[in-house]
Parts: structure tokens; C-alpha cells; sequence
């Protein structure tokens, strides 16, 4: 048993591992360049030089900081003081880019000259063909068949940036197969490519180095705050989980601050009793999926199951270590919103705020009402990126 009273059990440990989660379970061939990134990625992101340039590019490039907005109609309707962290306002639409351009400088920093990702709605694909265009990189991007076809402008976004989009026809075609697919395209050129991946997944090294790289996100909160309530952490942080990057990010900095409450809201999709959910922090077990022991989705014999989510964003079997480790050691409390929740708290904080978010964000802004808050709670929400992409859900919903 790892020792739960430690302060600093909530980060990873040397090994990658969050309490049971974490670790790296590779396939041999990967081995030494799984290696060589643990024994790298430290020492480069934490140097003066990669801080520098990340810094400037996230100032300049992706437009950081990212506002701090103090939403008075949402507070009003909810009765505390709610702020919005606003990554929907960043280059490219989302949190995404701030981590495709840490990564980036990463594999130039180690001399690879191939970059490769997965990505399910396209997010992840564009904010990294975003960055190997700006990098001069050559790119190839794995996507399932099935969101090929429907994330078609995403899928010409990454082709007119440079990249190379491969449908992936194995499984269901989906995020889960694109990622099998992009280990696979890894394991055949482990010498001269990068895999960026695009959550807080995958084997360690990963779920660390993206949880630093997010967490900006929760620096530039405890900035914001003092400035703005005199106190540098909030009563409550909220974000929504997919793999857990944003969430991560944004309470990166206040994992043990205890004084801090942290509401992780994960895609219930039509309820997580339907069979049709991807809520997976309430229905995995624990298992192995992509290189990290987790909670995984999965049949009685192992099986991975098909998740569900009316948003793509948030439609994988699996999360991130770190957020199944504050799930079992009730750090985090996890709550499931469904679609329908998400799409009428999509609508709510576009008619109070004149702010249409992500269906991924309005996951979160649907937990609100799922929580009973005082009225002197300073509570930070992350709104993980703008809803351009999901305006066929919301006509369709009108
Ligand atoms: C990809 C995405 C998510 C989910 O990913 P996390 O790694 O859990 O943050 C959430 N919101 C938006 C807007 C996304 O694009």
C-alpha cells in the first residue's frame, strides 16, 4: 500500500504512479524510447530555455493569459461568485494547444523530425497539425473512420495545415482505435518519431508531462484570484474530464490545498445506468488501456466497452492516473451530467453569459446544479474551449 497521508500523494511519484494508477505497461519494442522520454522530459521542461519559449509562444501565439471572467448572471442563478477560466478563448479553440506546443518543443529538444498523434473529434489532431506547421514537422494524424466522417471540417482543417489524416478502420473506428493505431505507427519507428498525445494518458511519462504542461492553466488562476478576491485559491475548482488534461491543469496547483474543493464532471451520456455512458470514473474497473493502469470501461472478462457521449471530446473508456487516484481517495468529488444536462447548460450559459461553449465545458457548467454552494464560495469553472465545433448538436437541439 502506497502511503496516502503523504502531501505530495495526489502528483505522480518517480515511477508514474498516482496511489495504485499510473506506471507504464509497453510493449518491449517501445521500451527504450518510453526511457529515454521519462529520463528527458524533466530536465527539458523545467530548463530556462524550454520556459522561455513556451512561455512565449503561449503569450503571443495562443493568446495567454487566458482571461479570469467574473460571470455575474451565472453567479447570480447559482448564488456564489463563479469565474470562467476562458481557454475557449485560445488559439485553435481550446486547452489543447498549450499542451501540442509544450510537446513539440520536447521532441525538436530531442532531435525527432516525425510527429504523430491520435485524436477522436479532431481537437487534439488540429491543435497539433497547428504546431508542426509552425515547427515545420511532418505530421500524420490517426483518426477513426467513423469520426473521419463526422468531423469532416477538422479533418480538412489538419489537411490544409499539412498534416497527413489516416482513417483507422480496426474496432469501432473510433478514439480508442486511432490511439491502438498510432502505438502501433510508434512501435514500428521508435527512433525518429514523437507521439503527442493528447491527454493526461498513455504511459508514464505522459500523464505527468501533460498535467505540467496544462498547468498554466492553474498558475495563472492563483494570479488572477489574488488579484481579484485578494486570495490566490478559490472555495471550489470545477472542469470536465474526458482523459482529464483541463481538469488536471486547473488544479495542478491546489492538489493539496485542502482547503480547496475539486468537482470533476465526466459525460453521463443518456444516464449512467443506460449502458450508454462514458462515465467512467463511476463505471470503470481497474485495468490497463494505453500503456496506464486506470479505471477502464470493460465487460466482466476484460472486453473494453464502447463508451457514449453526445460529446466527442469526452467519448473515451478510459481517464487519466491522477484522476482515478483522487476518485478512490475522495480528493475529487465525480459527478456525471448527461447529455441532456450538458446541452441545456450549453444553452443556459449562452442566453445568461453570451458565451457558447463547448459541449465538453458545458459538462462542467452542468455540475452547478448538482452542488449546494454558500453564497461567499469564490468557485473557478473551466470552460475547456469555444462550441464552433458543435454548432450541428445545438441547431439540431433548437
Ligand atoms: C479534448 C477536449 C476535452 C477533453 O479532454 P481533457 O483531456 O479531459 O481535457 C474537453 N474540452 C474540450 C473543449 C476538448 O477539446
Amino acid at each position: 500500500m502506497k502511503n496516502t497521508i503523504n502531501m505530495n500523494t495526489y502528483q505522480a511519484d518517480k515511477n508514474g504512479y498516482y496511489g495504485e494508477f499510473g506506471g507504464a505497461y509497453i510493449p518491449e519494442i517501445l521500451h527504450r524510447c518510453v526511457t529515454e522520454l521519462q529520463n528527458t522530459y524533466r530536465s527539458v521542461i523545467e530548463s530556462e530555455e524550454f520556459k522561455a519559449e513556451f512561455d512565449q509562444l503561449l503569450q503571443d501565439y495562443v493568446g495567454r493569459p487566458s482571461p479570469l471572467y467574473l460571470a455575474k448572471r451565472l453567479s447570480e442563478k447559482y448564488g456564489c461568485r463563479i469565474y470562467l477560466k476562458r481557454e475557449d478563448l485560445n488559439h485553435t479553440g481550446a486547452h489543447k494547444i498549450n499542451n501540442t506546443i509544450g510537446q513539440i518543443l520536447l521532441a525538436r529538444k530531442m532531435g525527432k523530425t516525425r510527429i504523430i498523434a491520435e485524436t477522436g473529434a479532431g481537437q487534439h489532431g488540429v491543435a497539433t497539425a497547428t504546431v508542426c506547421a509552425l515547427m515545420d514537422m511532418e505530421c500524420i494524424v490517426y483518426m477513426g473512420k467513423t469520426d473521419v466522417e463526422r468531423q469532416h471540417i477538422n479533418v480538412q482543417k489538419m489537411k490544409m495545415l499539412g498534416a497527413t489524416v489516416v482513417p483507422v478502420t480496426s474496432g469501432n473506428m473510433t478514439l480508442k482505435d486511432a490511439t491502438n493505431e498510432a502505438i502501433r505507427d510508434w512501435c514500428c519507428n521508435p527512433a525518429n518519431t514523437y507521439y503527442i498525445i493528447g491527454s493526461t494518458v498513455g504511459p508514464h511519462p505522459y500523464p505527468d508531462m501533460v498535467a505540467r504542461l496544462q498547468s498554466v492553466i492553474g498558475a495563472e488562476i492563483k494570479k488572477q484570484l489574488l488579484v481579484k478576491e485578494g486570495r490566490d485559491y478559490p472555495d471550489y475548482l470545477i472542469a470536465c474530464v474526458g482523459g482529464g488534461s483541463n481538469a488536471a491543469g486547473t488544479i495542478f496547483h491546489h492538489l493539496d490545498d485542502q482547503r480547496v474543493k475539486i468537482v470533476l464532471a465526466e459525460a453521463g451520456g443518456h444516464g449512467i445506468n443506460s449502458g450508454e455512458s462514458a462515465a467512467t470514473i463511476q463505471l470503470g474497473k481497474v485495468g490497463i488501456l494505453h500503456g496506464t493502469k486506470s479505471l477502464v470501461m470493460q465487460s466482466e472478462d476484460g472486453q473494453i466497452e464502447e463508451p457514449y457521449s453526445i460529446s466527442a471530446g469526452l467519448d473515451y473508456p478510459g481517464i487519466g492516473p491522477m484522476h482515478a487516484n483522487l476518485a478512490v481517495t475522495k480528493r475529487a468529488t465525480i459527478l456525471a451530467v448527461d447529455d441532456d444536462e450538458a446541452l441545456a447548460a450549453a444553452f443556459e450559459l449562452t442566453r445568461l453569459e453570451g458565451i457558447i461553449p463547448a459541449l465538453e465545458s458545458a459538462h462542467a457548467i452542468g455540475a452547478l446544479a448538482k452542488v449546494n454552494f454558500q453564497p461567499t464560495d469564490v468557485v473557478v469553472l473551466t470552460l475547456s474551449g469555444r462550441g464552433d465545433k458543435d454548432m450541428d448538436t445545438f441547431i439540431n437541439a433548437m
